[in-house]
């Protein structure tokens, strides 16, 4: 009595995962390692990055290749248009349309260090590349005999770092809403109440799409802390310390993963339509949150968490 329902009792949860291309032969080892795991949780697509300015293209466009050939897995192309031309852009559009990709992340990417704006004749906004990748389609869609290409883009539950504040980071959001964006995923966060004032400030601004958050497992204190510095966003004293704290690689996974869980948790209590996990390609993590999460269609037959699995072991 009293208490609301839970969206996530009630409608799906999406699952998603980001990997990004390997630098080396053994770092694509490892990555497909990681493919194969990820797979079995039947994720609803992966997300592959591409670096600012195109610079691992040729990878990225090979590992969406890959995943389209050799898995059951649909990869989300993640584009980034600074420091690229609308021509060299509408090409790289084109080769993913024809590769079979069906979904693109449509991203500004960040600045390079000794650039504050972005290259004369590049596309300045991720808006302009949504309607780039619109106009694209459109001009191919007699030819394609396929479904609507699905744009997502990034939101920010702290404030963008080159935005003057979260409202105006709200009015971007609707802008690319209405340029024709179909789901939003979010930069990293490390308190729910930011993502929750996310979805508020945003659903009463009038933005309607779909708002995932992206969740990194805890699990590296390093990451925690670089990932913190890119987004702009410190991470909790209390979780820093027992991370740093932990003697072991074991106990810094448990604290680590429950403090992910606790936070997707939040998120979906929230209303949250999915979680998209930042893997970092490595699986071990990722599984840990998932296990623990227990979303429906998404849970890997025969799982053991570490916390299970030491409890069987002592
Ligand atoms: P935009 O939406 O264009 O915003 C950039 C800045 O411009 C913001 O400060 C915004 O407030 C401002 N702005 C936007 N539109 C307007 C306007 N019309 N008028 C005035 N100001 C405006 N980076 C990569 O390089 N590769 C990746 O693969 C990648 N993947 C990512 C995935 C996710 C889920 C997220 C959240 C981020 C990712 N990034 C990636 C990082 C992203 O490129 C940076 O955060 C970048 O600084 C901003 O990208 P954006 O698409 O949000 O840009």
């Amino acid at each position: 009595v009293g208490t609301q329902p839970n969206p996530s009792d009630t409608a799906p949860v999406a699952l998603s995962y980001e990997l990004f291309p390997p630098r080396s032969p053994a770092a694509a080892e490892t990555l497909w390692t990681t493919i194969r795991e990820l797979e079995t949780t039947a994720p609803d697509y992966v997300s592959v990055t591409y670096g600012a300015s195109g610079s691992n293209r040729d990878t990225a466009l090979e590992l969406i290749d890959r995943l389209l050939l050799e898995t059951t897995l649909r990869p989300l192309a993640h584009l980034t248009c600074v420091g690229n031309t609308p021509e060299q852009l509408a090409g790289v559009i084109g080769q993913l349309l024809d590769t079979g990709v069906r979904g693109i992340l449509a991203l500004r990417g960040d600045l390079s260090n000794d650039a504050s704006q972005p290259v004369n004749g590049s596309l300045r906004y991720a808006q302009d590349l949504i309607e780039l990748i619109r106009r694209v389609e459109q001009r191919r869609s007699a030819l394609l005999c396929a479904g609507k290409v699905a744009v997502g883009v990034a939101a920010y539950p702290a404030r963008h770092p080159e935005s003057p504040s979260e409202e105006h980071d709200v009015e971007v959001l609707l802008a690319k809403q209405r340029s024709g964006a179909d789901f939003a995923i979010t930069q990293v966060f490390f308190d729910s109440s930011q993502y929750l004032d996310l979805l508020s400030r945003a659903r009463r601004a009038g933005v309607t799409i779909p708002i995932i958050p992206g969740v990194m497992p805890f699990t590296s204190l390093r990451r925690v802390k670089r990932l913190g510095e890119l987004a702009g966003v410190e991470p909790s004293a209390e979780l820093t310390e027992r991370l740093a704290a932990a003697d072991t690689d074991i106990e810094r996974l448990r604290i680590g993963v429950d403090a992910t869980v606790d936070l997707a948790n939040a998120a979906l209590d929230a209303g949250a339509p999915g979680i998209h996990l930042y893997t970092f390609n490595e699986h071990q993590s990722a599984l840990e949150v998932l296990d623990k999460l227990a979303l429906p269609r998404h849970t890997r037959a025969g799982s053991l968490s570490v916390a299970n699995r030491t409890q069987l072991a002592s």
